[in-house]
């Protein structure tokens, strides 16, 4: 657990939370502020930071527990789409420094439609073509 970490004080039971999935290694709860209806978190039990921390295996782990709780939630909630957002650093909008996966329900009624749009940028001439080199893997 880190020190003033508020997610490592819901997972240890100091700050409650709206629970709707538990089991040894994660807990989701329903996030406080939501975006949508139904808006949740998944959190690692164990505290990392942010992406470039977690370990592989919680991260393949994470990411099949999303897909299970996309399929129940869009079931329960009866939405019409889903975002997966996951925000790492001060800059890309991470406001609470452990790793955490938004599970966002989206409606085509209600919803706020701009929720995730950003300003669509245009590469200049050669750039998409620096990037491959740079990128390739
Ligand atoms: P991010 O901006 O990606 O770091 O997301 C942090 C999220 O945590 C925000 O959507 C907050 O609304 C949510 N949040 C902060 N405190 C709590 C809390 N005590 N219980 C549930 N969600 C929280
Ligand atoms: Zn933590």
């Amino acid at each position: 657990m880190a020190e003033n970490c508020i997610f490592c004080k819901i997972i240890g039971g100091e700050i409650p939370s709206n629970t709707i999935y538990e089991d040894e290694e994660f807990k989701v709860i329903l996030d406080i502020s939501p975006a949508s209806k139904g808006h949740a978190l998944i959190l690692p039990k164990q505290h990392y930071a942010n992406i470039y921390d977690l370990p592989e295996d919680l991260a393949a782990k994470a990411m099949i527990l999303a897909k299970k709780l996309a399929g129940h939630m869009t079931e329960k909630l009866q939405c019409d789409g889903f975002n997966l957002v996951q925000n790492n650093g001060e800059v890309a909008g991470q406001t609470v420094f452990h790793f955490h996966l938004h599970l966002i329900p989206r409606y085509k009624e209600g919803d706020n439609r701009d929720l995730l749009i950003w300003n669509q940028l245009q590469y200049k001439e050669g750039e998409t073509e620096e990037l491959v080199k740079l990128l390739t893997l």
